[in-house]
This record gives C-alpha cells, structure tokens and sequence, in this order.
C-alpha cells in the first residue's frame, strides 16, 4: 500500500518537472501542460480501437523498466527520485499521444529487463537505450528502432592502452552486464578478462582508480559521462556497431507494440522526437 502512496507522490512531481521543462524548452509548442490534455485526448481517439486490444499492468497507465543509470538517456539527479533522460521523455510523449500516464518502476539492473518483459506482471515496458538484436528478438518484442547509437571504449585519460594491448588475460575490461558492450568485448578482446558490472557509475569510478584497465558502454553515454563527471578518462575508441535503439514489449502483447509504434510515428512527425533530441544533444541527431 505504501509503494501505491509513493508512487503516486512521485507521478505528481514528474508531470510538474515535465511539464515546466517542456515550457522552457519548447516556447510555446504543443508540448506544454495545458495542451497536453487535449493531445491525449486526440491520440485516444486514434488509438481507441488499438487500446481495446492491448494489455496494461495498470489500466489507464504505461508501467515502464530502465535501469536508471544510463545518462543522459535514464538516471536520477542527485538528491531527487524521479527518473529524468532522453527515453524518459520520449516514453512519456509517447504514453501522451497514447492517453496514458507513464509511470516507472524502481530501478532494475539492465540484465533483467529483457526477462522481466517477457516474465510479465510488472511493467508493460522497458526503455533504456536497449539495442535490437536478434538474441532479445527471441525473447521479446522490440519496436521500431528510435535512435541510432555505437559503442565507446573508455581508458584513463593517460593511458596507452590500446584494442590490441587490452587482448591479454592480466588486463581488465570491464562493462555494463548483459550489453552489446559485453558481447562486442567477448567477440573483439577475447583474450582480456571481462568484469561484467550492474552500475556504469561505479565502474567508470574502477577506472579512475585502476581497478580495471577499460570501459565499454555506448558512446553516447561515454561522451556524456566523461564531459560532465569523469574528465580523467578519454573515449580510446569509437566502435561503430551501428545499433539501433528499441522500446521492449512482451511477445503476448503485440497489440501494444503496434499502438506504440504509431505513437513513436507520431511524436516523429509532429516534432516532438527532435525537441527532446534538441534539448538531451543539442541537436537532432535521429533521421
Ligand atoms: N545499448 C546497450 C545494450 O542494449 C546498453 C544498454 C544499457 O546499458 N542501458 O545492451
């Protein structure tokens, strides 16, 4: 009963914190508080007869897993609790256009998304800058890609170490479990020791003090954790996997996965995707 409590307290402050972000970061769009109603409202009625069909944890509501540490798509400010990034944008414009609340879990570790989704119960959704692949396709559902994305290979500001030089089983390259970062180490390093790690904070803190010789994480977040927290460190190398980012749904669900993709379209279209983008990169950066 509590959590119930919590949550709702928490939903109050994010649609307040959302609604004056986009105030000042839109100007005068359609992204403000007041429109927000009547836009729900409009993407309901497209969406009715695709609501019908799909399944809710919560009706009315957008349950959504991330794990919260993956700036600047999905991490928690210092001192507050509400989830704030790229995704948490986009999957509540998303969730708008849907006419439904989007509302968060607590944080999960990225290894458990994927089987959480497909488990089902919990959350309708995960988002976290999770990459298509054909091992995951087995397991869930993606929709369509929403963002384009490659991988980053962090050392110690000034280190040598090198691709080659990291092959060695007395070097430790560590990631986030359960990544595209891990898999890409494995293929490509495969003689190094891989250290698999839940928390990119902490291990970007290993590298800093030697405790282990590398870091793989996507290079948006290798950029964005470098220039605001981590100046000691460089990105040693740019890995262009070319991965495309998805939004998770369960297999028995694929009513959902159709409405969210014509709710992706949507904020595609009207703009709202390359406000967001504007306003988390400076840019747009998706096509
Ligand atoms: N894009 C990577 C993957 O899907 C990493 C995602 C993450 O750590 N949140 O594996």
């Amino acid at each position: 009963m509590s959590v119930n409590i919590n949550r709702r307290t928490f939903l109050t402050g994010t649609a307040a914190a959302a609604a004056s972000f986009a105030l000042a970061a839109c100007g005068g769009s359609n992204t403000s508080s007041s429109a927000a109603g009547s836009s729900a409202g409009s993407a309901s009625e497209a969406g009715s007869s695709a609501q019908a069909s799909y399944k809710l944890v919560t009706p009315g509501k957008l349950t959504i897993a991330a794990e919260l540490g993956f700036a600047p798509f999905e991490y928690i400010d210092e001192g507050s609790t509400d989830p704030v990034g790229f995704d948490v944008d986009l999957i509540k414009a998303v969730a708008q256009k849907m006419g439904l609340e989007a509302e968060y879990l607590p944080n999960q570790a990225f290894d458990t998304l994927v089987p959480l989704i497909k488990q089902g119960g919990k959350a309708d959704v995960a988002i976290a800058g999770i990459t298509i692949t054909d091992d995951r396709k087995e397991e869930v559902d993606f929709t369509d890609p929403y963002l384009d994305s490659n991988q980053g290979l962090i050392v110690k500001a000034d280190s040598a170490e090198t691709q080659e030089s990291l092959n060695d089983a007395s070097k430790k390259v560590a990631c986030q479990a359960g990544t595209t970062g891990e898999e890409w180490i494995k293929e490509n390093i495969p003689d190094c020791t891989v250290v698999p790690l839940a928390d990119v904070t902490a291990s970007l803190e290993g590298v800093t003090t030697g405790l282990y010789d590398a870091f793989v994480i996507d290079l948006p977040v290798a950029s964005n954790m470098i220039s605001q927290s981590f100046k000691d460190l460089k990105v040693a190398l740019e890995i262009p996997t070319g991965e495309q980012y998805g939004i998770i749904v369960s297999k028995d669900n694929p009513e959902l996965t159709k409405a969210l993709n014509e709710a992706l379209a949507a904020v595609k279209e009207d703009g709202t995707q390359d406000e967001i983008e504007t306003k988390w990169f400076g840019s747009v950066i998706s096509q």
